[in-house]
């Protein structure tokens, strides 16, 4: 077992606001918890609305300076930042685990993949091209460039402490953007973190600032109300996001909000089933269920149900369940004890309407707050699990008999983040593909998130894209030159 090194050179306990570690005028602290054992893991100024405005007062200061600099050297700091986050990878996935309680070997991923949005825009900051248009007299020229918004408030959730943050700052910081940024009050010392690297890397006072505190509301209504931040980037859930975006509506603020998903997961009878619960394994139970687009609903075709049933619970009754720190787990803890109530409140409400525990069904007992990976068969779509994201490790089985019909059911969702399909026939896989209403879509794998790919829902599950060469347009506004007289 590792132990979250507190003497650790990428800890501390402070915000950090215009390239100095503070507490502002924070009266009261806040503890941060190891899910694993409920034991506190570190104390940190509960920062609010004054030290936000702080904030917001230095990103403004420092952003013409930052979006002056030629892109090269943007690029060269920002390739700094992901050299660093490669280097102290183990530390930084230890920080993770503790406080958020995913497997170390599940957190050091997240590190690379959340390194990897650095790495990427570090490159596409070198290539944020104008275009020209051809008049339509002889004697103008039309040209468009692209300029960064300005300050961005960035607020992330607690599930991807690393990544959720890096693929906002990464765009924002590479177009020339200055960042104010909340990160969960469960998961704030990861934020720490990357921010000590940050400052290794070479970006400047009042490029990224971090504010920390378990007053979101409060943080986010200074970020959403002041005049001087752009742009919100968001990601959490979609009741938040609709706060967030009405508290913008006033100064008509741009907004970029990755909300819940409601992921389907669907196996058609020409899959190769084996690989359904493989992907399954994948899409389902990564972060112990808990990520936006994690297969929330898993409709599996008539004649292969009880196959799959049977091969997908004894894969999960064989999963390792524990403290992330311990070699060869497969889940972890669930965040807190609200996220568990949650799961046996779904669980509770499918079995009281007829469905079948395969495997788990229940808390594990003891100090964190586990839940024993679970399958659901005779799901029906009466049931909690067929409307709202559960957030946990639990596979809900539903039966189904036509392609016309499961597209439906997929589709009956006020969600449109990740969908998931096996099949085999090419026709029926772009069909499909194609009628599915959802922002991405995984055919014959249960993971498709990349750097390199456009992140991102449609429908409620938010706006705008992260990752990609597309991700940087989030952080841009266009500008349209017409020069007369020529
Ligand atoms: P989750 O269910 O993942 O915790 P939330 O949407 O509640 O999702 O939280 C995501 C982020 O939004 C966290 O950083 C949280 O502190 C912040 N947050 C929660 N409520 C508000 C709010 N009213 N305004 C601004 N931020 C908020």
């Amino acid at each position: 077992t590792k132990h979250v090194p507190f003497s650790s050179p990428l800890l501390r306990d402070a915000g950090y606001i215009n390239g100095v570690w503070t507490s502002g005028d924070a009266a009261g602290t806040f503890d941060v918890l190891n899910p694993a054992t409920q034991e506190p893991l570190a104390s940190l100024p509960d920062m609010g609305a004054a030290e936000t405005r702080t904030a917001i007062d230095a990103a403004h200061t420092a952003q013409p300076a930052w979006a002056a600099r030629p892109a090269k050297e943007r690029s060269v700091i920002l390739r700094k930042w992901f050299d660093l986050m490669v280097a102290n990878a183990d530390e930084l996935a230890a920080i993770l685990t503790a406080e958020m309680g995913k497997p170390f070997a599940e957190a050091r991923g997240e590190i690379l993949y959340a390194a990897a949005y650095i790495e990427w825009y570090a490159e596409e900051a070198k290539r944020i091209y104008g275009e020209t248009i051809p008049a339509p007299s002889n004697d103008k020229r039309m040209i468009v460039i692209k300029q960064p918004v300005g300050v961005v408030g960035t607020i992330t959730p607690w599930n991807f402490p690393a990544a959720m943050i890096a693929r906002k700052i990464a765009p924002a910081l590479a177009v020339g953007c200055t960042v104010v940024s909340k990160p969960a009050e469960q998961t704030p010392l990861t934020a720490i973190a990357l921010a000590v690297l940050a400052e290794q890397a070479g970006i400047p006072a009042g490029v990224f600032n971090v504010i920390v505190g378990i007053d979101g509301p409060a943080i986010g209504r200074e970020l959403c109300g002041n005049e001087k931040v752009r742009k919100i980037s968001f990601t959490g859930s979609t009741e938040v996001g609709r706060i967030l975006m009405r508290q913008c509506a006033d100064q008509i603020k741009k907004v970029s909000l990755e909300l819940g998903g409601n992921a389907p997961f669907i196996v058609f009878d020409d899959a190769d089933l084996d690989a359904a619960v493989e992907g399954a394994i994948a899409s389902k139970y990564r972060n112990a269920g808990q990520t936006c687009v994690c297969a929330n609903r898993l409709y599996i075709q008539s004649s292969v149900y009880d196959a799959f049933a049977a091969k997908l619970a004894a894969r999960v009754a064989a999963m390792s369940v524990g403290d992330g720190f311990t070699a060869g787990v497969e889940i972890g803890p669930l965040i807190d004890e609200q996220g568990l109530a949650k799961v046996e409140d779904h669980v509770g409400d499918a079995l009281a309407k007829g469905a079948k525990v395969l495997t788990g069904g229940k808390r594990i007992d003891g100090a964190g707050t586990f839940f024993a990976p679970t399958v659901l068969t005779g799901v029906t779509r009466g049931m909690t699990v067929a409307r709202e994201e559960t957030f946990g490790p639990v596979a809900p089985l539903f039966r189904f008999e036509t392609a016309e019909d499961v597209i439906a059911q997929a589709n009956d969702t006020e969600f449109g983040l990740a969908a998931y399909f096996y099949a085999g026939d090419l026709k029926k896989v772009w069909r499909v593909a194609e009628a599915l209403e959802y922002g991405m879509i995984g055919i014959n794998t249960g993971l498709m998130s990349s750097e390199t790919a456009p992140f991102g829902g449609i429908k409620q599950s938010g706006l705008g894209r992260e990752g990609s060469r597309h991700g940087a347009d989030d952080y841009l506004e266009m500008k349209y030159l017409c020069i007369g007289g020529v």
